[in-house]
């Protein structure tokens, strides 16, 4: 009960902070995901032949949970059901806010040409894994993450999402959420750093 009246307050908050963020794009800049970050969000030089099969998501555009594509349907699935089951408690809260991804699960040959192009910005491969990681190191290559589009969705997560095991990971990214407790813990401490 406590919990539940604790998330309707959030989602008032979620709502306000979305209609204050609709009003300011400084603010909605500083809250969204960066494009171009390595690691996340299609840049523009991104091509290289990557399609849906690789989990690309076209820069601008968001997946809903019941997309019928590899970025979603190759998640672990029970990252998708407690996303799934988070974006019912946020309908039923009120909250108008969706629970869209920009990134999913990715293929190996997708997270290289990311390290790749931290290789070209940071000018070696030692610098380049400070900020990219290999392969399976990355939890979207192991489909056990997901970046969520919506900051409303994003605000909720950050505070209601371990009633389904959700966390938010990196400090510095508001958008990326795993599975990293049991339904109702305690999440673990956040990293300082993102190398998704
Ligand atoms: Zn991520």
């Amino acid at each position: 009960m406590h919990a539940h009246r604790t998330r309707l307050i959030g989602a008032a908050l979620s709502v306000l902070l979305a209609v204050s963020l609709a009003g300011c794009s400084a603010a909605s800049g500083a809250l969204a995901k960066p494009v171009g970050v390595p690691g996340h969000g299609p840049g523009a030089e991104r091509s290289g032949g990557l399609t849906d099969d690789d989990g690309y998501i076209p820069e601008g555009s968001s997946l809903p949970l019941d997309s019928d594509v590899p970025a979603v349907t190759r998640l672990d699935p029970a990252l998708r059901a407690a996303l799934t089951s988070a974006q019912t408690a946020m309908a039923q809260d009120g909250d108008s806010a969706d629970i869209t991804i920009t990134d999913g699960w990715r293929s190996e040959r997708y997270q290289e040409s990311l390290f790749a192009q931290a290789v070209t910005k940071y000018g070696s491969e030692e610098e380049a894994v400070k900020w990219v990681k290999r392969g399976r190191d990355s939890a979207h290559v192991r489909g056990e993450a997901v970046d969520i589009a919506d900051a409303g969705a994003m605000d909720f997560l950050n505070r209601f999402g371990n009633e389904w095991g959700l966390c938010q990971v990196y400090a510095n990214e508001a958008w990326h959420f795993e599975l990293r407790t049991a339904p109702g813990g305690v999440c673990p401490a956040q990293s300082p750093d993102g190398r998704g």
